[in-house]
């Protein structure tokens, strides 16, 4: 039974907007309680997983998959293979410091990418704007991040502009962000997927790819590729279907394909 939460039951790992999940025994509760086997995997692997089986890449790829729910994670193949890193928690990337001087972040830092782009700070901007929050009907409360941000993405894929203009400071900062994801790992791939994605993905997918495209170190010697995820909304459910598949198939491999 697959579950999308913080990796691996053996390392202690860091959430975002969870920290009372953070030392719970998740993997060990469901698995008491179903009887089944259980893989804990984060949601931004899953996704990647997800586009490596679904997508049929090639081994020799080297991608990211940028995951953007209520916050950002990102999920990156080399090879075949799920980077970890030294805890499995590869891959913060909403603590990415965007901004040197920027607003201060609940991890410590300040001008953390979560803090200047996230669905939140989208919301906050457009709550600041009275008018625009009756019209679409934002509630600004903790629990409708999801449903208020979807509200603004899809009035901007309409043509809203002062909701375009929104969508577009956010993906400023997600493009600049993700030009450092791939010139520091040379990747010729990127996918956009999550649900902060189904509404407004191809706005984040034109200005990701520009920057992208305009600003690789190595545009010069081969391209780098962003697409949004099909579909954007559902990715980590297919990666974690596809993580659960791969277990029971090659239970000698924790990710990645041959
Ligand atoms: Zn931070």
């Amino acid at each position: 039974m697959p579950t999308c939460g913080p990796t691996s039951s053996e390392v202690e790992s860091s959430t975002t907007n969870a920290e009372e999940w953070e030392t719970f025994a998740v993997v060990d509760a469901l698995a008491a309680s179903s009887g089944l086997s259980v893989v804990r995997e984060n949601d931004a692997a899953c996704a990647a997983i997800g586009q490596f089986w679904v997508g049929r890449l090639s081994a020799a790829q080297s991608f990211a998959t940028l995951y953007m729910a209520t916050g950002f994670g990102c999920g990156i193949v080399e090879h075949g293979a799920l980077a970890r890193g030294a805890s499995s928690n590869v891959g913060e990337i909403g603590h990415m410091v965007v901004e040197v001087d920027g607003p201060p972040c609940w991890c410590g830092s300040r001008g953390c990418l979560e803090m200047l782009a996230a669905p939140r700070r989208v919301i906050s901007l457009a709550m600041a704007d009275p008018a625009l929050a009756a019209r679409l009907e934002l509630s600004g409360a903790e629990a409708d991040v999801r449903r208020d941000f979807a509200a603004v993405g899809r009035a901007a894929a309409q043509g809203d502009a002062a909701c375009a203009t929104l969508i577009e400071g956010s993906a400023r900062y997600v493009a600049q962000a993700m030009l450092s994801v791939v010139n520091l790992l040379d990747l010729d791939r990127v996918y956009l997927a999550g649900p902060g994605f189904a509404e407004a993905g191809p706005i984040y997918l034109q200005v990701i790819r520009d920057v992208v495209t305009r600003f690789a170190r190595t545009r010069d010697i081969h391209g780098v590729e962003v697409v949004l995820s099909d579909p954007a909304r559902d990715a980590a459910a297919v990666g974690a279907a596809a993580l659960a598949l791969q277990q029971s198939l090659t239970p000698h491999m924790v990710v990645g394909r041959d």
